[in-house]
């Protein structure tokens, strides 16, 4: 089986150097392997979408050197779509979702809800109270086929959500943190469809990944807990799940997750102040990932050939500039 990786950013703004780091480690390992690397917008938080994103993501990404072999590539200034599995806009891909949904609900493997906001809120609340982990309560689980069809026909608003399973365990083994467990008393069951009929990221992600061939899941460490509803779901849907891999945050140097605050983060920033982006690139894929040797300065093949996910550090690695800048002299 061929190797396909992807990485999905959101288009919210500028590319981040821990994204960078994400993409650049699926471009690594695809590359090392003869496999193929992706780009995938994940559009579907339209209250988030700033304009110019991708078209910004995408030159950041060309600078820094890590190149898709799928998903939009620039041309003059133009967004231009290559590759067969496409589209590659989650807000392109609505009617997939749709299709995909009603293999749910027919299953039996996901149910609408028609609670309001205040419903939700309060209950939170009151679970709050008794020190409970917040959790929708699955009011709507229990309404006969004959309420859901009435309720449909009279347009009342509603989202579509995951029906889990009670008391099981969903275990995965991630390639860097080794066996993860989790309850399914835990989980929430999450809403994949939202009542304006776009797919939350948990369900696009997952239709998309499965589309896609993406046989690696290689993202942040924030990711892990929603891991277990994505095994659900291509369990559900009867799909192969994929392999993965959490990788830990990148920290400043008082050990708290980088943030703008401290300096620059945006990969555009860096390219701004003049940094060779292949500095940029080596010193990025040092924090978290170490060689077998001593070896400190590479070259992108160099990278290729040599990186390992299994020298992928299960802790956090720190940003320093000064480093950086060590490392930006040496070229
Ligand atoms: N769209 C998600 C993000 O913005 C992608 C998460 C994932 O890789 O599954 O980080
Ligand atoms: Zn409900």
């Amino acid at each position: 089986m061929s190797v396909r990786v992807r990485f999905a950013p959101s288009p919210t703004g500028f590319v981040h150097i821990g994204s960078l780091r994400t993409a650049l480690y699926n471009y690594l390992f695809a590359k090392g392997k003869g496999g193929k690397y992706i780009l995938r917008i994940e559009d579907t938080d339209r209250a988030r979408y700033v304009e110019g994103a991708i078209e910004g993501m995408v030159e950041s990404m060309n600078w820094a050197g890590v190149n898709h072999d799928e998903g939009f590539q620039l041309e003059n200034g133009q967004l231009m779509e290559e590759g067969e599995f496409g589209p590659y806009m989650q807000s392109r891909r609505l009617e997939i979702y749709q299709k995909h949904i009603k293999q749910l609900l027919h299953q039996g493997d996901a149910y609408p809800c028609f609670c309001s906001m205040e419903r939700i809120d309060r209950i939170r609340e009151e679970q709050k109270a008794r020190g409970e982990t917040p959790k929708y309560d699955g009011h709507c689980k229990g309404l006969s086929q004959e309420e859901v069809n009435e309720k449909i026909e009279n347009n009342e608003e509603h989202v579509i959500r995951l029906k889990l399973p009670e008391k099981e365990e969903i275990v995965f083994e991630d390639m860097v943190r080794g066996k993860m467990s989790f309850h399914t008393d835990d989980i929430d069951d999450q809403v994949l469809i939202k009542s304006d009929g776009f797919p939350t990221y948990h369900f696009a992600v997952v239709v998309d990944d499965y589309l896609m061939g993406i046989t690696h899941i290689i993202r942040g460490e924030e990711w892990v807990t929603s891991t277990p509803k994505h095994i659900h779901l291509y369990k559900s849907f009867g799909w192969d799940v994929p392999k993965y891999v959490h990788l830990p945050n990148i920290l400043n140097k008082d050990k708290k997750k980088l943030s703008k605050r401290q300096g620059d983060v945006a990969v555009e920033d860096f390219k701004k102040k003049g940094y060779l982006p292949e500095a940029l690139v080596n010193y990025i894929a040092l924090i978290g990932w170490s060689p077998e040797d001593n070896q400190e300065i590479f070259t992108m093949e160099e990278l290729q050939e040599k990186f390992d996910l299994k020298r992928v550090s299960k802790s956090g690695g720190v940003f320093d500039v000064e480093k950086l800048n060590w490392m930006n002299n040496h070229y």
